[in-house]
């Protein structure tokens, strides 16, 4: 067993970690306030390599892995919850699924513009009726011959309202249960028949554009399917799999980022006479939130190490993002206690960890999906896979 990371692996995170503090943080505060995206960044992380890891050369990838990526969205995730997002959108949603399960011309097609942050991607399952059991979407494609016209809404996509590209999951037959749903690769602005809306009401994640799409028969080609038609839940669950991660290595992120504001400020502030890191109880808190952060950060790289290496990891996978968004969540609260009244103000930083936090715990499958998952595997009643 390894604990070190290569050569290779700390530059990678090095590179991240500048590009958070120099390219994310200087601006970030205002950004979150006027809930600015910016596309040029997104471009800027592709050009520096950031949606390439996991993905062979001859795609157009790097050739490193996931754990490279892990690294990655774990540092930009210690600065901004929001600016991790882009990791999932671009690489280890759309881009891994295609190079996946896709035809050689929709590797060609598609793949370079999601690799250089050029293309802005999504995927969509989620319904204003369809949470968790994805099983029960309304989305529906009927077959029309030379293409297939999508009716149905899907809610709460990760850059719906931006996005250029991205993967669809819709019904094609719904006597066969999740047998009968396909994936398909869209294109929103180009396809006739799509609108797409921002959701303007999220408590945090101000940064990453979040939205609706509504579909009126909107035409998309035989050639978009991915795999055959009846494989989307298949590869939905596939691409879960590995979107979680990338959701693990950001909660691990937002955990390490709290912990050192927390630990910044007890350090800092004084009452009684002496910092307040030397008050026994900030000293619990902060051991607490260093243990958890320690657990979890084991937990995602031990996920990544078993994807990278090819092995069943789906269990391991939903432990480290259980654990992960868990730590990050209690790291925001005890983080915003430590900071005391300054917690309770926008003009510090902890509030947001808080706010951004709390959707670790709902996204890539609740905290309590994931324990489905977990106790299914540990029980023996369903494999773990790939
Ligand atoms: C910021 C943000 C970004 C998102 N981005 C995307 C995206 O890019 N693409 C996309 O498709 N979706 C996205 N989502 C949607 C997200 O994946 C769903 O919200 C999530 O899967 C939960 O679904 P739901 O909100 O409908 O909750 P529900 O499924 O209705 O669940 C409600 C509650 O019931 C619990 N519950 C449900 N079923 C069970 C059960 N069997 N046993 C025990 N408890 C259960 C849940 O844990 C939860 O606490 C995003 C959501 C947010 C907030």
């Amino acid at each position: 067993m390894q604990f070190e990371l290569s050569e290779e692996q700390e530059k990678i995170r090095d590179v991240a970690r500048r590009f958070a503090a120099e390219e994310i943080l200087p601006t970030l505060e205002e950004e979150e306030r006027k809930h600015e995206f910016r596309p040029d960044r997104v471009a800027k992380m592709g050009s520096l390599g950031f949606f390439s890891c996991a993905l062979p050369e001859d795609l157009g990838g790097s050739g490193m892995g996931f754990m490279e990526s892990v690294l990655m969205a774990e540092e930009i995730g210690k600065v901004s919850a929001s600016w991790r997002l882009p990791f999932n959108m671009q690489n280890l949603g759309p881009a891994l699924t295609v190079a996946k399960f896709g035809t050689p011309q929709q590797k060609e097609k598609y793949l370079p513009g999601w690799i250089a942050g050029t293309q802005l991607g999504f995927f969509a399952m989620t319904e204003p009726d369809t949470g968790s059991d994805v099983a029960s979407m309304k989305t529906h494609a009927v077959d029309k011959g030379d293409h297939y016209a999508i009716h149905g809404n899907k809610m709460w996509i990760s850059q719906a309202q931006v996005g250029d590209a991205g993967l669809l999951y819709a019904y094609t037959d719904r006597s066969q249960g999740n047998k009968g749903i396909t994936a398909f690769i869209i294109e929103p602005k180009k396809m006739k028949g799509c609108t797409a809306r921002a959701i303007e009401t999220k408590l945090g994640l101000h940064c990453a554009p979040t939205g609706e799409f509504v579909f009126e028969g909107m035409q998309v080609p035989k050639e978009n399917v991915i795999g055959k038609p009846g494989d989307g839940f298949r590869i939905c669950m596939w691409q879960l799999n590995q979107t979680r991660i990338g959701c693990a290595a950001g909660a691990l992120g937002v955990a390490g980022g709290a912990l050192d504001l927390a630990i910044g400020y007890a350090n800092e502030r004084k009452q009684f006479g002496k910092p307040i890191a030397q008050h026994q109880m900030i000293q619990a808190q902060i051991a607490d939130m260093v243990v958890e952060h320690q657990a979890a950060q084991m937990l995602v790289y031990r996920a990544a190490w078993l994807k990278d290496h090819g092995k069943p990891n789906q269990y391991e996978t939903s432990i480290a993002k259980l654990a992960a968004s868990e730590a990050a969540v209690h790291a925001a609260n005890e983080c915003m206690k430590i900071y005391g009244s300054y917690g309770f103000s926008t003009e510090y930083p902890a509030e947001r960890f808080y706010r951004d936090a709390k959707s670790l715990q709902i996204v890539e499958g609740t905290s309590n999906i994931q324990k489905i998952i977990i106790s299914g595997m540990a029980t023996g009643q369903t494999p773990n896979r790939g």
